[in-house]
């Protein structure tokens, strides 16, 4: 049986929201389906091998923290993220791991660097924090579906024109509240700015994401009643 082998990056600095909850989804899906499951894990300083993994993983982050990993990660993760991304690792960033993912995040007259695995850019401008429920609905191959969870962001992100969103805005406000956007996902590279945590709320997404990162199809495990009580009230809760 495959093994899914995820690396959390930064896991004590970007875990907001208990964004750590997404990894032990992912393990008990592995599991529970008699596959294998391996965590490994990188932050400051730390190298990273691109081969060693099959999934990496970012969680959301306050500003102060998202400073000294934007550098780090530019210093010390950029060419093996670039690889295993080449090689079709899947890597899922969420919110502040999201802004990192790009270009820049233009912060308070700093300006961070991303390590431009996508084509973006975040900017922190005047206006409220954008916070509240949100929807939005993805295609990720098997036709459109819903993702639900919860936004808290200050930075605004805009996609480069040839990006592709992960999802339309359904219910909330997305990547800057403006364009309808939310997200972005290119090959398997997905960042958004969804909480819920993002994947027990949503654990089609996490067998989607295994699928990838092992190129495996999955069977249904049978029995996700809760799971699925968990997505349907995300997705009142946003107003669907
Ligand atoms: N610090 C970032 C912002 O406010 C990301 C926040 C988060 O991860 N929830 O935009």
């Amino acid at each position: 049986m495959p093994t899914l082998r995820l690396c959390a990056l930064y896991p004590e600095l970007m875990n907001i929201y208990a964004d750590r909850g997404n990894i032990a989804v992912l393990r008990a899906r592995c599991e529970w389906r008699g596959l294998g499951f391996e965590l490994g894990a990188a932050s400051l300083d730390d190298p990273l091998e691109a081969d060693r993994h099959d999934f990496f993983y970012m969680g959301g982050g306050q500003d102060r923290d998202q400073v000294a990993v934007a550098h780090d990660m530019v210093a010390t993760k950029r060419e093996a993220l670039h690889a295993a991304a080449g090689r079709g690792a899947v890597v899922l960033a969420v919110c502040g791991g999201y802004q990192l993912l790009g270009h820049s995040y233009e912060l308070g007259g700093q300006e961070l660097p991303g390590v431009g695995l996508v084509d973006l850019r975040t900017v922190r401008e005047p206006g409220p924090r954008l916070i509240g429920n949100c929807a939005i609905e993805a295609e990720l191959g098997g036709g459109p579906r819903v993702i639900a969870g919860f936004e808290n962001h200050g930075g605004r992100t805009y996609l480069g024109d040839g990006e592709r969103p992960l999802g339309r805005v359904l219910s909330g406000h997305g990547n800057n509240g403006r364009d309808g956007f939310e997200g972005v996902q290119r090959g398997n590279v997905i960042g958004t700015y969804l909480h819920g945590p993002l994947l027990p709320k949503n654990v089609w997404l996490a067998d989607r994401l295994i699928e990838l990162a092992l190129g495996i199809e999955l069977e249904p495990l049978g029995d996700d009643a809760l799971e699925d009580a968990a997505h349907v009230s995300a997705r009142r809760a946003a107003g669907l």
